[in-house]
This record gives C-alpha cells, structure tokens and sequence, in this order.
C-alpha cells in the first residue's frame, strides 16, 4: 500500500514523498493519521537550531502530537480494532535494556527512540504511521482528532505539575513560566486542582489566554522584578510548586528566583546544549526539590482520563490558531516558524 509521507532531510527540507509502506510486523498498528500539530521542537529541528531532531542520522518523518485511527492491526494484537481512536508515546523506551530494566525514566533508555525526530522512529506527517501497540493508547470515539492531537502535548504540562514527585491542591502557588501550549497545559491542570495560578510570559496574548484557561494572575517579567511580583500575589510565600515551561534562559534563570521555600520544581522546557547563568545556591538555602521531565512515563492513559473530566469546561478548539491541509506542509511550517507570537498550534489536517 502507498502513502504519503513528509521526510525531513536537514534545515529547512522537508519533502513528502509516496512510499510503499512496510508489512506490519507482530505488535504493530497500521494508524491512518486524522490530525498532526506542529511542536516548537519540530520547528527547532526544520530551522536547524536543534539537535533533537536526528537528520544527521537519515532523513526522518517528523509529528509527534498527532491522533489517528487504527485500520489494521498485526494478527496477534487483540486489543486494538480497526476504528479505534489512537494516540502515542513520543519518547519510547525499548523495556529490556539495562536501564529500563531498573526501572528508569524512558529518556535513560539505552536503545530509545523518539517518535517524530529519528529514522528509527516515524512521525505522523504523513497519511498513515505504523506504530508498536505497547507505546499507542485509545482515546474516546467521540473526541474530533484536533483534541486527540492534544494529548500528548498536555501530558508534557500535566507531568510538569503532577508528576513533579507529587501532588498539588488549593493551598499550593503554582507558577507556571512561559504561556505556549505546554504552559497552557500546565496552567489547566494547576488550576483545575484550586491552587493560586500564576502564569509568567512576556507576551501580552499569551498573558490574556492564561488567564482565560485559569490562571488566576499572569505577570509580564519584562515590566520588573518578577520575584517580587510572585511574592506580592503569593502573600509573600513564592511558588510552591513551579513548571519552567518557557526553555529561555531568563525564564531558567528566574526560577531560582521565584521559587518559594520547598517548592517542587519540574523542568520541561527544553534548552539542551545552553549553559544558563544562574543563582544555583538558592537551591540550598530554599530547599528545592527539582526534577526533569525526559519521557514522561506511563502518563498517557492517566493524561487521557483527566481529560475526559475536564476538556469540556476549555475550548481547546481555540487553541488551534491554524488548521492547514498536509499537502500545505511547508506552508504551514513557514507560518509556525515566522509567526511564533500568534500561531499558537498549527494544526495539519488530513482527508
Ligand atoms: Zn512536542
Ligand atoms: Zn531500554
């Protein structure tokens, strides 16, 4: 069978190509893609400013924040029919090495791959994907795919503030910094847990949307100083739990700023391969437990079943600020690397 498929040979070229598709082989998912949104790290890799994505390596097929639906599945996987809704894990760990073996985060996966940014490891940019059972996960029949496509994006902002080596409730300041759509997710299951939300972003519409998506205070850092301004709407007790959301070196350096005493801190915005100045011994004297965020594990069923309670009380749809069909891919890449400020999720369409 042919299929359409986008390849990403280097900067800023990115080919879609008609490929035999491969026989499935066992365990596997033959997925018809219905929606794929681009990433700030899928646009990182087409600028070149990225490692992440593995061109050096082989041209690969990028789309990690995608739904489709299941039209076959390898004779000896029972779980999965045609017609089934599907997401998938971006970070996939192998689960028999060394590392997986003791339990390990999937980014300490010794043979991991990384769904949309190596050969290894295809991406949705294309009309169909073939995807292992143990890393694609059913979401409800009656979510459209743009809500499906969400998934794994929220599951990176919900991680940022739960699995943060804990729990957050009513009596916690939650700051989340940098209003994209990670910050966005975070800000929405910070908020929906009653905690003081408190958005941090230089962007006035990314300010204006957190406040719509719960945020209870969204703070420009750029109008002073921003530890001061956290203090003033955290009756002088900072952040109790933060997510850095934002992956800009200010936004890094501020979290040691911010940070109230114990506060949990997750990282999740990423800045790979940058060194940050900034003022480390408050991590002592503030008692910050910090934890990092690589390959969020087993959070996808658990991030689908929150959703279910909540995605009706926030329009989500209104988060795609651009719907473009997959024949439009360069188009819509151009328009998610030139208009960073108002193309908030670029979403490809599929027939
Ligand atoms: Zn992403
Ligand atoms: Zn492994």
């Amino acid at each position: 069978m042919k299929a359409r498929i986008a390849f990403m040979h280097g900067p800023r070229d990115l080919r879609i190509r008609e490929v035999e598709l491969p026989k499935l082989e066992p365990g596997q998912l033959l997925i018809k893609v219905g929606a794929c949104g681009i990433c700030g790290s899928d646009v990182e890799c087409f600028e070149g400013k990225s490692a992440e994505g593995r061109y050096d390596l082989g041209p690969f097929t990028p789309g990690h924040e995608w739904s489709g639906q299941v039209v076959e599945a390898a004779p000896d996987v029972g779980d999965f029919k045609p017609g089934d809704k599907v997401t998938g894990d971006c970070v996939m760990a192998c689960g028999h090495c060394r590392n997986c073996k003791e339990g390990l985060m999937p980014s300490a996966c010794l043979e991991m791959r990384e769904l949309g940014f190596m050969p290894n490891s295809p991406g949705a940019m294309g009309e169909y994907l073939i995807l292992e059972r143990r890393y694609t996960h059913k979401f409800p029949s009656d979510w459209n795919y743009f809500m499906g496509s969400w998934i794994e994006n929220f599951s990176v902002g919900y991680w940022g503030i739960w699995g943060n080596g804990g729990y957050i409730d009513a009596s916690d300041h939650a700051v989340v910094i940098g209003g994209g759509p990670i910050g966005i997710s975070a800000t929405i299951a910070a908020s929906v847990s009653g905690a003081n939300t408190i958005v941090i972003d230089p962007l006035p519409a990314r300010r204006e949307r957190a406040l719509r998506y719960g945020a209870d205070h969204a703070l420009d850092p750029a109008a002073g100083d921003v530890a001061k301004m956290v203090r003033d709407v955290t009756d002088g007790r900072g952040a109790t739990v933060l997510v850095e959301c934002s992956g800009n070196d200010k936004g890094i350096a501020s979290v040691f700023d911010i940070a109230g005493h114990s506060c949990r801190v997750g990282f999740v915005g990423h800045s790979i391969g940058r060194k940050v100045r900034a003022e480390l011994g408050r991590v002592i004297w503030s008692n910050l437990r910090i934890v990092g965020s690589g390959g969020t594990r087993n959070f996808m069923v658990r991030t689908i079943r929150f959703l279910s309670r909540i995605k009706d009380k926030y329009d989500f749809d209104a988060l795609n600020s651009h719907y473009l069909p997959f024949g439009e891919l360069d188009k819509a890449m151009e328009i998610a690397c030139k208009e960073k400020a108002n193309a908030f999720k670029v979403m490809l369409t599929f027939d």
